[in-house]
């Protein structure tokens, strides 16, 4: 999981009514408008849009590849993910993304141009062995080249991890290693079917200091099921001893589609005691706390890293500016130039289509400058804090103006302060600011379901 929208998340939008239960139906906001409005016939956009050459004034560009394998699925999980392929079925697919790759980088949109960033996302981008991760870098490296990108991430099961694998990953440039620890309770782990325990974070985690890599972030969930105070501070307080540059918080959802929600949602309606958001949000504060009363501050609603470190986080922040992003993979979304689109959601689609050497696009959605405004101010928030100069500059709108209301009601509702200079989310806006953020859609697109 990443701190971002993963390129392949769906989600829900809910309204702040009715969130105090943590009731089957994401809240995490990744993207604007909603995924249910994109269309296949949106699709021969994208072929318009790619054949066109870029402008001078172009955003950078980003490279996501999808890993989409992983040892065991959590029961809280909603990516597109298979834990039962062999070696064959690995290099079969990572052919194909390899290739996607190479279509890409012949078209116009693309011509001449390298990433800025590249983000290995999943499933478990660690899963795969050395050779199968090697020869896949060649293959990409060898068609968009990424010497000078500025940022590499790799999301890490522990688990999965060896020296050498680690080793090799130091080697294909990776300057940002992500470690989903989720929590270090082995109980917590596995009653929510991770397929890591303790034991094997601390096993790897003097390898990954040893090779120096710019920056460790370690990803938690508060209210993964089976949770209590003193669990949870346990966990804060051996995650601090872990002392990562990065530190990254979710607070547990329950998506559509997980194991947890098809129990719930099923014929027994099976209870799962996940903690309501009150709860979830006083857990997250207390990590909060803690972390920068030992030295962190906090750099978005979920991560919070080392004051004077390199606790920047490119991915991040380019795809919250709008940045074009070539998502590779199955199911993966990419944003070219306020068009969104997204590849084939399923194993067959996307492979078949690959394999006849086409892009393997399944839908699309052409924004309009007011959606595109509405996704930036809406994304950034969760950074805590805009500023109305940056919205007039770029879109030459005062969207004081233009979200007066929604920013008055929720300042009475003491979630944020704002002025003409900036806008600044509360503790407690910040704490739940993905509850916050379907107020500033347009009527049409509230309550509407993401996926
Ligand atoms: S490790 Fe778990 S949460 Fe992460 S992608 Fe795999 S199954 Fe999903």
């Amino acid at each position: 999981m990443s701190e971002v929208d993963k390129a392949v998340t769906p989600e829900t939008a809910t309204t702040k009514k009715d969130w105090k239960q943590t009731k089957v139906g994401s809240v995490f906001v990744s993207n604007y408008p909603p995924y249910s409005f994109w269309t296949d016939s949106g699709v021969k956009d994208v072929e318009k849009v790619l054949g066109q050459p870029v402008s001078e004034n172009a955003p950078s560009l980003g490279l996501y590849l999808h890993i989409p394998f992983c040892r065991k699925r959590c029961k809280f999980c909603y990516f597109r993910v298979y834990t039962d392929r062999n070696a064959a079925d690995i290099q079969r697919y990572l052919d194909a993304l390899a290739r996607e790759v190479e279509l890409y980088s012949a078209l116009p949109r693309f011509a001449g141009r390298t990433p800025s960033f590249v983000y290995f996302g999943g499933g478990t981008p660690s899963y795969i062995s050395v050779k199968h991760l090697k020869a896949l870098v060649d293959r990409v490296k060898a068609t968009m080249t990424w010497e000078n990108a500025e940022e590499v991430a790799f999301e890490c099961e522990p688990g999965t991890l060896t020296q050498s694998k680690l080793e090799a990953i130091k080697e294909i440039g990776v300057t940002r290693l992500s470690l989903g620890i989720e929590n270090l309770s082995d109980e917590i782990l596995r009653e929510n079917g991770r397929a890591h325990v303790s034991k094997e974070v601390y096993q790897v985690m003097p390898w990954v200091k040893d090779l120096g890599f710019n920056q460790v972030n370690v990803d938690l969930i508060s209210g993964m099921v089976g949770e209590t105070w003193d669990s949870w501070k346990d966990t804060v307080q051996r995650t601090l001893d872990l002392d990562p540059e990065s530190l990254t918080i979710y607070q547990m959802e329950l998506p559509f589609n997980t194991v947890y929600s098809k129990a719930i949602l099923g014929e027994g309606s099976e209870e799962i005691p996940v903690a309501d958001w009150e709860l979830k949000r006083e857990w997250h504060a207390f990590a909060i706390d803690t972390f920068t009363k030992a030295g962190y501050e906090v750099s978005s609603a979920y991560t919070l890293v080392k004051k004077g470190g390199s606790g920047k986080f490119l991915y991040r922040d380019s795809l919250w500016r709008s940045s074009d992003l070539i998502g590779a993979g199955v199911a993966s979304f990419s944003h070219v130039n306020g068009l969104h689109f997204q590849n084939q959601t399923h194993w067959d689609g996307y492979l078949d289509a690959l394999e006849s050497d086409n892009l393997p696009l399944n839908r699309a959605f052409v924004t309009t400058h007011e959606e595109r405004l509405t996704r930036e101010m809406i994304l950034q928030l969760k950074l805590g804090r805009i500023k109305p100069k940056y919205f007039q500059e770029k879109f030459g709108t005062d969207i004081l103006d233009r979200y007066g209301s929604v920013f008055s009601q929720l300042s009475a509702e003491e979630m944020l302060t704002f002025d003409e200079r900036e806008v600044q989310l509360t503790r407690q806006g910040l704490l739940q600011v993905d509850h916050l953020l379907p107020e500033f859609y347009d009527s049409k697109y509230r309550n509407a379901r993401y996926t």
